[in-house]
């Protein structure tokens, strides 16, 4: 008797194994490819999973396995090494396997849809077709309805146009296929097709040359492009990306939620022109899952994305590019908590190819990696063409009278800066129009009830918002408290500056880029455009607008407040200052007018302040380094975050003292813990949150703590009390 199958597969659910079954009925051995999806019993339900391998039974215990329904793909959707990888983060990042297949799936396919055929299905007028009359088919009113709207769309149509249009369905299309008078063909989709025109690249300068050449196709390698801002970056990735396609490869470029611009795409498609697949959250559900089958089944030579594209399956990968990759958005906030930048190196690194990070402002995490020599450290230290660096010069504001955060210097600036015809930009880090609202008479402040948080007010829809947990009510014009009617506002956000701009430059049209103004689809895009067209001389904005845009005629940044940086609670503030400062400085000057930045602070002495201005980003970096290493902080040691939540305030201390006595028997001195602490703000959302950190100077002992404790931590009867979940390598710690 032959040896019985037994199905690995990772099922969604929030455990950390996968689960075995026996095959379908109806399948037969040649059917259970890896990384098919399987429909599986599951509880009282049924499963959508991928099969991870085909074990024998002297590898599965004895229970009684329950039997797969079906298996839902002819071909797998995975490959071997797809498989691998995906495996791989799931135990890296201690997240149940079954998600982490899931998560790089499309939508549909998640739900155990039928793939989408990713060919279009064309049909066509034959030579003898076309010499026919649809009145002769007399009786045969569905085929001649099908003949007439072909002769009338000229001898060919797609499939779903013609039965979108009733084109006498199905069996109208058969019959006339067995008459010949038809036939089919399936195509890729246009954009896939399209010819590359006529873009020649520009002529790389003697630093893009450098970094180009420097880059070995053939092997894995990692690369930090270290380049200012404006230096020719995204023409280093296009030269590369060409080199790989040349040689039969294909190509991965990631780039951070709001970088994924038209304009971006635009550049990408004229230089490269045929095979770019761009993914991303903002895409239709069908649309995305056509372009992630292109590129799985090696059709789309290039995949330009967010985040969630590094999973993407490519058959033929030979680069990675990652932009801008010190950039937050690489890291997911909930759910699976990976790092779409690491796992970039990892791919590459099981894929044999190279990849590439770049940024102006390098993460302090990649900036070590360089230095103890694991990446190439690859410079552009310059702008190219004409671009002069902006100066960057620190504004005391210390009992200075501010208007909504403005100074009167920089209210000068702005002036003369428009009465020379040129832009000016003002970065905001606060949306809405005040964050606090207040009562003169008792001192009441505007508080959510169900966060440890204040309200912002954001006047124009007259609600007070929060921030953290979403939730919105009415302004009331009266104290809750006393009765008062004496309502103040204090300190600004965006909405505020708006407006106080506007009384000061009525003539001057103003762009406001904030997640308010760009909630629509398609609005940011408009706003952008308008800018670039000169409809807007004053922008101002929230982190939206320091990310990765243009503003040729930008001549003057204002940065209004940076100084919580210096002071921040969390050991990377310091770091996302200095990033942030320089990023928003970089959209000045950058064609031939020369930028100035000023940027307002209440400590111009502040030495990393000071070294920032007179020394660049490059020198911080180093001082902020060796902090980190008398601190024996990250990039200096590895940590862990365990996260705790419930709505009963005591319950997740209880369930984290468990965890954190638990850990400690595994520790065995190599690992420390720090914690149980309430989170910086202990209760969102209605629910009390702590965390515990753990930290450990190897990376492998820290894996190695984690791979017992995670597992044990389930069965905590705290547990059952709370939500928890682990973070690895936590980029913040709310
Ligand atoms: P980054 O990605 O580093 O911000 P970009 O690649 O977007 O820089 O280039 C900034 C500007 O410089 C663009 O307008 C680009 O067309 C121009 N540029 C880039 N490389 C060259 C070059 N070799 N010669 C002339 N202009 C260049
Ligand atoms: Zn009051
Ligand atoms: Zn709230």
């Amino acid at each position: 008797m032959p040896e019985q199958q037994i199905l690995r597969v990772a099922v969604p659910a929030p455990l950390h194994h996968s689960f075995d079954y026996l095959p379908p009925a109806e399948a037969s051995a040649e059917q259970l490819l890896p990384g098919v999806r399987v429909r599986v019993p599951f509880g009282r339900g049924e499963r959508c999973g991928v099969l991870l391998e085909v074990v024998t039974a002297a590898d599965a215990d004895g229970r009684r396995l329950k039997r797969a329904h079906a298996l839902l793909d002819a071909a797998p959707l995975f490959s071997a090494a797809d498989l691998a990888l995906l495996c791989w983060a799931a135990r890296y990042y201690q997240h149940p396997i079954g998600e982490v297949v899931a998560n790089a799936l499309p939508l549909r396919l998640r739900k155990g849809e039928p793939p989408l055929p990713v060919l279009q299905r064309i049909w066509s007028l034959t030579a003898l077709g076309a010499r026919q009359d649809p009145l002769a088919l007399g009786r045969a009113a569905r085929q001649a309805e099908l003949l007439a709207l072909l002769l009338e769309s000229g001898g060919s149509l797609g499939q779903e146009q013609i039965l979108q249009a009733g084109g006498g369905g199905r069996p109208a299309l058969q019959a006339l296929e067995r008459k010949g008078w038809i036939a089919l063909d399936e195509r890729l989709p246009a954009e896939v097709r399209a010819a590359p025109t006529s873009h020649p690249p520009l002529p790389l300068n003697a630093d893009q040359q450098q970094a180009v050449t420097a880059v070995d196709l053939a092997c894995f390698g990692s690369y930090l492009l270290d380049g200012v801002t404006g230096s020719g970056k995204t023409e280093v990735y296009l030269a590369l990306v060409e080199r790989a396609l040349a040689a039969g490869r294909q190509a991965l470029v990631l780039v951070p939620e709001i970088g994924l611009t038209p304009q971006l795409i635009r550049r990408f498609e004229r230089r490269l022109g045929m095979g770019l697949a761009v993914l991303h959250s903002g895409l239709a559900a069908g649309e995305r899952e056509r372009a992630w089958h292109l590129a799985r089944l090696g059709q789309a030579a290039v995949v330009l994305g967010t985040r969630s594209a590094l999973l993407t399956p490519l058959p033929r990968l030979g680069l990675i590019v990652v932009d801008e990759e010190h950039d937050l958005s690489f890291k997911q906030q909930d759910g699976f908590r990976y790092s779409a930048r690491d796992l970039a190196v990892i791919r590459a690194q099981r894929s044999g190819c190279p990849v590439m990070l770049g940024s102006a402002t390098p993460s302090l995490e990649s900036l070590h990696n360089a230095r103890a020599g694991r990446y190439r450290h690859l410079r552009l230290p310059q702008r190219a063409g004409e671009a002069q660096p902006a100066r960057l010069d620190l504004l005391d504001i210390r009992s200075v009278r501010l208007e909504a955060g403005l100074s009167p210097v920089l209210l000068r600036m702005l002036r003369e800066t428009l009465a020379a015809g040129n832009q000016a930009l003002l970065f905001i880090n606060r949306r809405g129009y005040a964050p606090i609202v207040t009562c003169h008479a008792c001192g009441w402040v505007a508080q959510c009830r169900r966060c440890d948080a204040r309200l912002t007010l954001h006047a124009a829809s007259r609600l007070l918002w929060c921030h953290h947990c979403g939730s919105q009510r009415r302004q009331e014009p009266k104290c809750p408290e006393c009765g008062d009617a004496d309502l103040r506002t204090l300190g600004q956000g965006t909405e505020r500056v708006e407006e106080v701009l506007a009384g000061y430059f009525p003539e001057a049209g103003i762009a406001r880029i904030d997640r308010d103004t760009t909630r629509r689809k398609g609005s940011l895009d408009r706003l952008l455009d308008g800018i670039r067209q000169g409809k807007y001389s004053l922008l101002l904005g929230t982190q939206m607008l320091a990310k990765g845009h243009h503003f040729p005629d930008v001549t003057l940044v204002g940065i209004l407040d940076v100084d919580q940086g210096l002071f921040g609670a969390d050991f990377r503030a310091a770091e996302r200052m200095a990033q942030l400062v320089v990023q928003v400085a970089g959209r000045a000057g950058r064609a031939e007018k020369p930028g100035r930045v000023l940027i307002q602070t209440r400590h111009p002495d502040h030495p990393l302040m000071q070294r920032l201005v007179s020394q660049g980003y490059a020198a911080c970096a180093t001082e902020l380094l060796a902090e980190r290493e008398a601190a024996a902080f990250p990039p200096y040691s590895y940590q862990a975050l365990l996260r705790a939540e419930a709505p009963r305030e005591g319950a997740p201390r209880e369930f984290l003292e468990e965890a954190a006595a638990l850990a400690e028997t595994l520790a065995a001195g190599r690992v420390e813990l720090w914690g149980p602490v309430p989170a910086p703000m202990e209760r969102r959302a209605g629910r009390y949150r702590a965390h515990l950190l753990l930290q450990a100077d190897q990376r492998a002992e820290l894996q190695r703590l984690l791979c017992a404790w995670v597992s044990q931590l389930a069965k905590l009867k705290s547990a059952r009390r709370v939500r928890w979940s682990i973070d690895i390598d936590p980029q913040e710690m709310f």
